[in-house]
Formats: C-alpha cells, sequence, structure tokens
C-alpha cells in the first residue's frame, strides 16, 4: 500500500465519522425542543409539584366530568293537589264569590240543558216585557228603575236570593214603584246539575229572602244561565213556578256598550217579547244607558212597558 491511498483512505474515514457526528448532533436538538414544546402546553412539566393548583385545572384527566342534567322526576304532588281542588263537591253550587263576577245568562262555559218547549206568555196588544236578571245592585238597579220611572214603564226583576238578603231596600223599592219580582236562586245555581233538594233549597231561601223584604212571595222563576231540563222542569212547576225565559237577547252581559246593547234590543223585539237584560251585580252602566233609548224608542212608537204577572 502507498503512502497516497492509506492518506486517501484516512481522509474518507475522518468525513464519515464527522458527517455521523453532525447528524446525531442535529437529531438531539430537535428532539430536546420538541420535548419543551410538549412539557410547555399539554402536560405537567416533570417534577411539577402535586400542589400547583393552575397546572393540575388545565390536566385533562382532573377535568371533572361532565354530568348531564338530571331529569326532573314527574311532580306527583302538585297535580294531585289540583285535581282535589277541581273535584266537584258533592252538591254543585256555585259559590257565592261568582256572584260578584258577571253572570251571563245566555252562555255558559260548560255545556248545560236548555229546554225548548218552555211556553211563552200570551202577547198582548202592544205590550213588550222588560226584564232583568242578576240583582239587586244597590248602584245599578237603583238606576234602572230612575229610568223607568221617567217613562212610567214597568218592569220584573229576577233577584238573587243572597243578594236581597244583602240589599232587601232595593227590592221594597221595586214594589213600592209598581214592579214585580221573580226568583233567580239564591247563589245563581245552574238548577240542573242540582239535586232536588238542592233545587228546592236554593228556590225557597230567594223567596223566604223576598217575603222577608217585601211581605210576599213570587211564582216567577228564571233559571240562571237559561239552564233547563226536563225533570227540573217539571220539579219546579210542582212547586208553583212559572218559569219565565226570553225572546230577546239584549247582549249586555258581554257588550259594555248602550248603543250595541240598544241596537240588538231594537232590531230584535216584537210585540209581547220578554227583553233579557242584567241589572247587576258587576258594572251596568252599559245597560242603564241603552235602556233609556230603548224606552224613548219604543214609547214613541206606542209600545207599553208592562211587569210579569208574578
Ligand atoms: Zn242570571
Amino acid at each position: 500500500m502507498t503512502i497516497r491511498r492509506l492518506m486517501a483512505l484516512t481522509l474518507f474515514a475522518l468525513l464519515f465519522l464527522g458527517s455521523t457526528l453532525a447528524i446525531w448532533a442535529l437529531s438531539r436538538t430537535e428532539s430536546s425542543a420538541s420535548d419543551q414544546v410538549l412539557s410547555a402546553g399539554l402536560a405537567p412539566a416533570p417534577g411539577a409539584a402535586a400542589g400547583n393548583a393552575s397546572s393540575n385545572d388545565i390536566a385533562p384527566e382532573e377535568t371533572p366530568p361532565v354530568t348531564p342534567e338530571p331529569i326532573p322526576e314527574p311532580v306527583a304532588t302538585e297535580p294531585a293537589e289540583v285535581v282535589r281542588v277541581a273535584e266537584p263537591p258533592a252538591l254543585v253550587q256555585i259559590p257565592a264569590d261568582l256572584i260578584s263576577t258577571p253572570t251571563p245568562d245566555s252562555a255558559t262555559a260548560v255545556p248545560l240543558p236548555f229546554l225548548t218547549n218552555i211556553p211563552a206568555v200570551p202577547r198582548d196588544g202592544s205590550v213588550v216585557y222588560l226584564t232583568f236578571d242578576d240583582g239587586p245592585d244597590p248602584i245599578y238597579t237603583n238606576q234602572v228603575l230612575d229610568v223607568l220611572a221617567r217613562y212610567g214603564a214597568k218592569a220584573t226583576f229576577f233577584v238573587i236570593g243572597n243578594s236581597v238578603d244583602a240589599y232587601p231596600g232595593v227590592v221594597q223599592r221595586m214594589i213600592n214603584e209598581g214592579h214585580t219580582v221573580g226568583n233567580h236562586t239564591y247563589y245563581h245555581e245552574a238548577l240542573p246539575l242540582q239535586e232536588p233538594d238542592h233545587i228546592a233549597q236554593t228556590l225557597g231561601a230567594t223567596d223566604a229572602a223576598i217575603a222577608r223584604a217585601v211581605g210576599h212571595k213570587t211564582n216567577c222563576l228564571r233559571p240562571p244561565y237559561g239552564a233547563m231540563d226536563q225533570r227540573t222542569f217539571d220539579l219546579v212547576r210542582g212547586q208553583g213556578f212559572t218559569v219565565h225565559m226570553w225572546e230577546v237577547d239584549s247582549e249586555d252581559w258581554k257588550l259594555n256598550d248602550s248603543y250595541a246593547i240598544a241596537s240588538n234590543v231594537l232590531a230584535a223585539t216584537d210585540l209581547g217579547d220578554r227583553i233579557l237584560f242584567h241589572d247587576g251585580p258587576s258594572n251596568r252602566a252599559a245597560t242603564v244607558g241603552a235602556l233609556e233609548s230603548v224606552l224613548q224608542v219604543l214609547t214613541n212608537r206606542g209600545v207599553r212597558f208592562n211587569a210579569l204577572d208574578c
């Protein structure tokens, strides 16, 4: 081997060794940088204290598991209470406090029977019958009486016994001024929903209240809501009552507008008709205003206003 060949081999060996060392050093540097990125962002640094709170908070394995919202259990007690409240008493009776709200005699929230063959009153010449339900009321009944007096008109008031006991003086005024009074039950009950004993009781208590106020009872009955079935009809006839429905509904129970109420009446009234108004227990100012118009127009046409024979 020549010296030149020996030198060439030595140089080649040195170059190989140098390049190998350079590659090894470079790979060490990249590995170290990669470790630093991982430890800074995602994992606790080696040797970090267990008490390092912020480090623990961000550790994925220490995040509290997200528990789903608990499904509310069906509430067992509240519906039971509602059912208990809604349960009708043995005797279905409209509470007295309902009388302080409008009590429409032509519309009910519950289906009620309506007997269609209840006789009308005999047609009598040029007479119309004004009738007022749900009084007496200390304000509006007196206003109605004032209007009637100005026109010399007579009317019939189907009174609630409970209100008669509260305002007997208003009923006395009705009688003193030539009007008549009919029975409209003591608490404005829907009679077909009542037991026979209760029907006798509510009608008897109202008659007694009227008798206490004016010295005599009545044989006229208007059933609240106009609700009537054959059983109830036979029952009240047996107690001596004449059942009075109406031919014309002024709709003052749903209209708060004198013009609309008067228009209803004037458009629909024939001679001999019984006209349904309300003089209590809520604000009846619109009825009072309508009554003035009706009396003015019909009086000018020669119509007379008589009370029913009660
Ligand atoms: Zn009524």
